[in-house]
């Protein structure tokens, strides 16, 4: 496997990347008034590292909530990992997924359009075709599908459920 790419592990990294993005589409963090739609829900391809079993897997459907007000990541939705899971399913942890910087810069940029209510202009065509008629993962181990309860994959794009 090809080395992952870099991550983001500093908070002041990550602000500076929503600095810039915002500053692209002329949004000012201070100007923002509306607690609630500087919430936004966004996915990529995260990458998920179970700390108990060492496996490790992606999900193109890995979500996170963004806060433009406070340029962070508010909240990361978890994955239960697969392999533990399957050996004592009450022993699978959730686990929180990570995101290479160029995936959080497409997020980031994703999550400003939809406050703006502009189009995002980045389709990733390749992998959307690939992932269109297979579910990204199992609903059941991910905390964003309500672990079973709703398929995230196809929720529209201001819900934010939360089980
Ligand atoms: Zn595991
Ligand atoms: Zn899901």
């Amino acid at each position: 496997m090809a080395n992952p790419p870099a991550r983001i592990v500093d908070p002041a990294n990550l602000q500076a990347l929503f600095y810039k993005i915002m500053e692209r589409y002329q949004v000012k963090a201070n100007e923002i008034k509306n607690l609630k739609v500087a919430l936004v829900d966004v996915h990529g391809h995260g990458l998920f590292d179970c700390f108990k079993c060492y496996h490790s897997w992606y999900s193109h459907y890995s979500w996170v909530q963004l806060d433009l007000k406070e340029m962070k990541v508010n909240y990361r939705w978890k994955m239960k990992c697969q392999k533990c899971y399957r050996g004592h399913p009450a022993a699978a942890v959730g686990i929180k997924p990570t995101f290479g910087v160029e995936e959080m810069e497409k997020m980031i940029e994703n999550a400003v359009c939809r406050y703006k209510g502009v189009e995002f202009p980045k389709k990733n065509p390749g992998n959307r075709r690939r992932h269109e008629f297979v579910p990204p993962h199992f609903s059941e181990l991910c905390e964003k599908c309500g672990w079973g309860q709703v398929q995230c994959w196809t929720l529209p794009p201001y819900s934010s459920f939360k089980a």
